[in-house]
């Protein structure tokens, strides 16, 4: 059986009771948390129950243009009124040059794409997380009032690190 069939049958399982079917779709602490979508970083490693927060994650925990699009729904739609970035520690796009992370997947894949146009490589976090925190104060739909912190976890003691701007 694959992992995906596996998945269907816990799905079919989960739906005889189906428990979260009154979970307001508006968080219910008012968060948005973007991440990366490493393994070693969950919600509980945050303290959120489901239907805390909303929780976007991407490679890096990078602020893209589709991560800008999410937050403007979250805040102005759905109600969010803080926001928390979190980059970690041993993140796989960590000390890796764009020209490298393009060259690794042209290798492996044997073909040219026209996107993703960028994988975002870092090599500082601290810096990555600062860099993130800017792009989303400077965008005009992000209102300035909107309390935004940046931070860094660490994968080996499962501790947050604030970065100042
Ligand atoms: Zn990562």
């Amino acid at each position: 059986m694959s992992v995906i069939d596996e998945v269907l049958k816990a799905n079919e399982a989960y739906a005889q009771h189906h428990e979260l079917r009154h979970v307001s779709p508006r968080p219910k602490r008012r968060l948005a948390v973007l991440t990366c979508m490493d393994t070693r970083l969950e919600k509980h490693t945050l303290g959120l129950a489901t239907g805390d927060a909303h929780i976007l994650r991407n490679a890096g925990g990078i602020v893209t243009d589709d991560v800008i699009r999410s937050l403007v729904v979250s805040h102005h739609l759905l109600g969010t009124n803080e926001v928390m970035i979190i980059n970690h520690t041993d993140c796989g796009l960590m000390d890796r040059t764009e020209e490298e992370l393009q060259r690794l997947v042209l290798t492996r894949s044997g073909s040219d794409a026209v996107a993703p146009a960028r994988f975002f490589g870092f090599s500082n976090v601290e810096e990555n997380v600062r860099q993130q925190m800017q792009k989303l104060r400077s965008h005009p739909w992000i209102p300035k009032e909107m309390p935004e912190r940046g931070f860094v976890y660490d994968v080996k003691t499962g501790r947050l690190k604030e970065v100042l701007l």
